[in-house]
């Protein structure tokens, strides 16, 4: 299975398991389009680095996913460089954790904007194109909390519920265009996103740092241990085979048995 000739923008793929999955994508011949935050010394290695290790072509968008003029043009300027974008990962998460009676109204609305309304304005930007190739790839990087709730985390499992209810409508619009649109559902990845949430969850329940990763983050997960960002980049890769066209709508899950207890 090579991804040569093919397009893959993965949004929030400056860090953790966005790039991982960039990385693995540009290891089997894809175009890579970077987005997300952080030093931009450092993003520009990490580009460098994908064209010089894999071959390929990789350019970076600084695009805000909370911004709906800014994914619009993100996308524009994909398709300016590559022609089509081909594989669509909506990544791009954050996470805020506090009861919900003190839940700021700010984090609600950011986290929402990221984790759920993003998917929708990449999504519509990128379907024209991908009927017109008749074929695409869409998958959402969602949560165990698409499928199951914790406490302090309203925001965030509202919107991974949101963008589960997202990936089926849209494998169901696009079901017979030979697009596919699906989610993973990673449990806890120890990435900066989970790293910022132990002190946060200590607080939120009274616990020290150290019961938060034994009692809640791992607790949750039967096979005691984290899942990797290879694991999780490896679960959409596999979605990119022939052997998972058929794969459409569903909600993968990569959380060592969390959602199954
Ligand atoms: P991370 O913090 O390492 O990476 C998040 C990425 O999103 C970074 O590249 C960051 O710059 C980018 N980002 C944040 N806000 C952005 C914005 N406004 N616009 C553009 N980019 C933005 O986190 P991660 O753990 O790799 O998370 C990636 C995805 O996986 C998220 O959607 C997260 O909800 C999901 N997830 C993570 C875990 C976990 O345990 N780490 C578990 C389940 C699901």
């Amino acid at each position: 299975m090579t991804l040569e000739g093919k397009t893959a923008l993965v949004t929030g793929s400056t860090s953790g398991i966005g790039l991982e999955i960039a990385g693995r994508m540009a290891g089997l011949g894809a175009s890579i389009v970077l987005n997300g935050f952080g030093d931009s010394g450092q993003i520009e290695c990490e580009r460098q680095l994908l064209q010089e290790e894999h071959g390929i072509a990789a350019m970076y968008s600084p695009a805000d996913m909370s911004d709906p003029d800014q994914i619009a043009q993100m996308v524009g300027a994909a398709l300016d460089r590559f022609g089509a974008i081909d594989i669509l990962v909506n990544n791009a998460g954050i996470q805020h954790v506090e009861d919900i009676e003190t839940f700021p109204p700010e984090a609600w609305d950011r986290i929402m904007a990221i984790n759920l309304t993003a998917a929708f304005h990449t999504i519509c930007h990128v379907l024209p194109g991908m009927r017109e190739a008749d074929w695409g790839r869409i998958v959402n990087v969602a949560s165990a909390h698409s499928l199951v709730a914790s406490p302090g985390k309203s925001a965030y499992v509202a919107a991974k519920h949101g963008l589960s209810g997202l990936s089926k409508t849209v494998a169901l619009e696009t079901a017979e265009d030979g697009i596919t649109c699906y989610c993973i559902s990673p449990g806890y990845v120890r990435t900066p996103l989970v790293e910022k949430q132990i002190p946060e969850t200590a607080k939120a329940r009274g616990m020290t740092e150290d019961q938060v990763t034994r009692d809640v983050i791992l607790a949750a997960q039967p096979t005691k241990q984290f899942v990797t960002a290879e694991q999780v980049a490896g679960a959409a890769l596999f979605l990119r085979s022939p052997d998972a066209a058929q794969i459409t709508g569903a909600n993968l899950s990569v959380d060592g048995g969390w959602t199954a207890a």
